[in-house]
C-alpha cells in the first residue's frame, strides 16, 4: 500500500477570503480566523470548487455525493490548509436604491478581505492511488483556478494554482512510517517531493467588456482609512496602496440600477430591490445578470443566485487630493463656522471597468451586451455618476477614446444594437 501527500498552492489574483458572518461585530463580514488570530480557509469551502473543477473524474476521487444507494467514499481526503497573507483590506460598500439612483439606506456594509498576492497550500492525501493516476491529478489540479469565498460577481477571491507537489509513501519501510507517523510537518517535508508541476500563467475568463473611462469631475468613494496626520473632518477616500479604487461592489450596483431603469422605460420588467417595491424577484433580467438574494428565504424556496456578471475592482491612475467645503448657514446665506471640512478626491485621471462572466465559458447575449452599453452611454452623459457626491457634480465619468468605440455597437445594423432594440420592445427572449 502507498500513501500519496499532494500539496497544491494557491494565490489571489483579486482580494477575497473566506469570511465568517457569524464571528460579526464592528465588521459586517470579517474574515474566517485560525485559532492564531489569522485567516483561515477552510478546506471545505474549497471542496465544491475542486468537484467542479474535476469534472468527470470528480465521483473517482471525491465519492458519490450522499443518498446515492451505490454511494463511494471520497478517496480524496482534504487535511487542510494554511493561508499566508499581509494586513487584510477593509471594504465597505451600500445597496443603489433604483428610484433615487443613490445610496439605499440602512445597507451599509463592510467586509474584510485577504489582499490580492496572499496564498492558500491545501493539504491533501490519497490512499493505495496507482502513480499513474496521481500524474493525472497533479496535472489536472495544476490547471485549477477556484474562487475563495464570496464576492464572486463583483471579481473577488480568483486564485490560481502556482504549485503542486506530490510525495508518495510506503508504510512497510521505516521511513516512509516515520513520516507518515510525524504529523503534517513530516509528510509535507519540504525536501522529498517526488513530483512537482507548475501552476498555469494562463490568464483567466477573457473580459466580456473592458472600457477604458476618464474622469470628467472629482471622484470621491467613501469608506478608506483616515490617513496619518490628516484632520478628523477629512472623509478619506478608498484607496488600494496609494491610488484611489472603485470597488466591483460599485459597479455593479450602479449598472444594476440603470440598466434596471432603462428596462422600466421600456416598459419591461425589472425588479426594485431596497425601495418599497420591496425584495428581488429572482426571475427579471437584471436578476438574472446582476444576482439576487432574498431576505425572507421560505422552507424548500432558493435563498439567491450569483449573476453571470463579475465586476472587478478598478485602480483610479491620479494624484489624490483634498478639496475643502463649507456649510452654509441656512438663515444668513453665509459660510457658517464650526462647518468647514474636507474630501479627499482624484479630480483627474484614468480608469478601466472589466465585466466578465461569472462561469468560465459563459457568454453575454448581444442582447445583454447591449444593455449593458447602453447603461454605460447613461454614465458617458452623464446622467449616472460613481461614489458620492454625485448631486454635487462629483463621480462623472467619460468613456475614452476605446471606450466610446464600443457604443457604435448600438446603431441599429448592428447585431448589438438590433438585440437591445428587440429586448426593449419586448421581442427578445
Ligand atoms: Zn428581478
Amino acid at each position: 500500500m502507498t500513501v500519496a501527500f499532494i500539496q497544491v498552492d494557491l494565490l489571489f489574483e483579486t482580494p477575497g477570503g473566506v469570511s465568517a458572518p457569524e464571528l460579526g461585530g464592528a465588521i459586517d463580514l470579517p474574515l474566517n480566523l485560525a485559532r492564531d488570530g489569522g485567516a483561515w480557509t477552510p478546506p471545505s469551502s474549497l471542496a465544491g470548487a475542486l468537484r467542479s473543477h474535476l469534472g468527470d473524474s470528480a465521483d473517482a476521487w471525491l465519492g458519490t455525493p450522499g443518498g446515492d444507494p451505490e454511494t463511494v467514499p471520497s478517496r480524496l481526503r482534504l487535511l487542510g490548509s494554511e493561508t499566508r497573507h499581509s494586513e487584510p483590506e477593509l471594504l465597505r460598500s451600500t445597496a443603489i436604491n433604483p428610484v433615487r439612483g443613490a445610496a439605499a439606506s440602512s445597507t451599509f456594509r463592510s467586509a474584510q478581505v485577504l489582499p490580492a498576492g496572499s496564498a492558500v497550500s491545501l493539504y491533501l492525501r490519497v490512499d493505495r492511488a496507482q502513480r499513474a493516476e496521481l500524474d493525472d491529478l497533479g496535472a489536472v489540479l495544476a490547471r485549477w483556478r477556484p474562487i475563495v469565498g464570496r464576492g464572486r460577481s463583483t471579481g473577488r477571491g480568483r486564485t490560481r494554482v502556482t504549485r503542486v507537489r506530490l510525495r508518495v509513501l510506503d508504510p512497510a519501510t521505516p521511513e516512509g512510517l516515520r513520516a507518515l507517523l510525524g504529523g503534517r510537518e513530516e509528510q509535507f517535508a519540504d525536501t522529498r517531493w517526488v513530483r512537482e508541476w507548475k501552476g498555469s500563467t494562463a490568464a483567466g475568463p477573457s473580459a466580456e467588456l473592458s472600457v477604458g473611462l476618464v474622469l470628467a469631475g472629482p471622484l470621491h468613494i467613501g469608506g478608506g482609512v483616515p490617513q496619518q496626520d490628516a484632520p478628523a473632518n477629512r472623509a478619506p477616500i478608498l484607496r488600494r496602496g496609494d491610488s484611489a479604487l472603485v470597488p466591483g461592489t460599485t459597479w455593479k450596483g450602479v449598472l444594476r440600477a440603470r440598466c434596471g431603469y432603462i428596462l422600466r422605460s421600456c416598459g419591461q420588467p425589472a425588479c426594485m430591490p431596497h425601495t418599497d417595491e420591496g425584495a428581488a424577484c429572482g426571475t427579471c433580467r437584471v436578476c438574472d445578470l446582476f444576482g439576487w438574494t432574498t431576505s425572507a428565504p421560505g422552507r424548500g424556496r432558493p435563498t439567491g443566485h450569483v449573476g453571470r456578471l463579475s465586476f472587478s475592482d478598478s485602480v483610479v491612475s491620479g494624484e489624490i487630493v483634498h478639496r475643502s467645503h463649507v456649510g452654509i448657514d441656512r438663515f444668513t446665506g453665509g459660510a457658517r463656522t464650526g462647518l468647514l471640512f474636507s474630501d479627499e478626491v482624484v479630480e483627474s485621471g484614468s480608469l478601466t471597468l472589466t465585466v466578465e462572466p461569472t462561469r468560465p465559458g459563459d457568454q453575454l447575449t448581444p442582447a445583454d451586451r447591449g444593455l449593458l452599453l447602453l447603461a454605460l452611454r447613461d454614465i458617458d452623459d452623464q446622467l449616472v455618476g460613481i461614489g458620492g457626491g454625485t448631486t454635487r457634480g462629483y463621480g462623472s465619468l467619460r468613456l475614452s477614446g476605446a471606450g466610446r468605440e464600443l457604443l457604435s455597437e448600438l446603431a441599429a445594423e448592428h447585431p448589438t444594437g438590433a438585440a437591445v432594440r428587440a429586448l426593449l420592445q419586448g421581442a427578445a427572449a
